[in-house]
C-alpha cells in the first residue's frame, strides 16, 4: 500500500489553501499572521480572535479550544477524518499531486502524471 510523504505534504499544503478552502475570513492580519473565530470549535462571535494562524510557519492554534497544528491537521480535523484520508481528500480539492513516499508511489511511477493503470505492466527487456 502507497505511503503519504507527510513531511513533503506539510511542506506542499500549506495553511493557506485550507484556509481559502473553507472561506475563511480573518479578523486581524499583521504580516503573514491572522487572528478570527476558530472554524474548529466554532465561535459564536463574529469578532472572535481566539484562532491564530501563522502562514509562514504553516501552523495555527486556537486559544479557546486547543486545537493546533499544521495544514494537514486542520483539515483533518475540519473534515472529520483521519490524517491519510484527510491528505488525499485535500490534494484532489486542490488538484495537487499526491505526494507519494518514493518508494511506494502506486505502479511505481510519478503519481503526479496520474496515469490510468496500463493493461501491460511489465517493462520490455
Ligand atoms: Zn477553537
Amino acid at each position: 500500500m502507497p505511503m503519504i510523504d507527510y513531511r513533503r505534504a506539510r511542506v506542499e499544503l500549506r495553511l493557506t489553501d485550507v484556509l481559502a478552502l473553507i472561506g475563511y475570513e480573518p479578523r486581524a492580519r499583521a504580516g503573514t499572521q491572522l487572528r478570527g473565530p476558530c472554524p474548529l470549535h466554532g465561535s459564536r462571535s463574529r469578532t472572535s480572535r481566539a484562532f491564530a494562524a501563522h502562514l509562514g510557519k504553516n501552523v495555527y492554534h486556537c486559544f479557546r479550544c486547543g486545537a493546533g497544528g499544521n495544514a494537514l491537521d486542520l483539515w483533518a480535523a475540519l473534515s472529520r477524518q483521519p490524517l491519510h484520508a484527510a491528505v488525499l481528500d485535500l490534494c484532489e480539492r486542490l488538484h495537487r499531486p499526491v505526494p507519494w513516499l518514493k518508494d511506494t508511489q502506486p505502479n511505481g511511477r510519478r503519481a503526479a502524471l496520474a496515469q490510468p493503470t496500463l493493461e501491460r505492466t511489465m517493462p520490455g527487456p
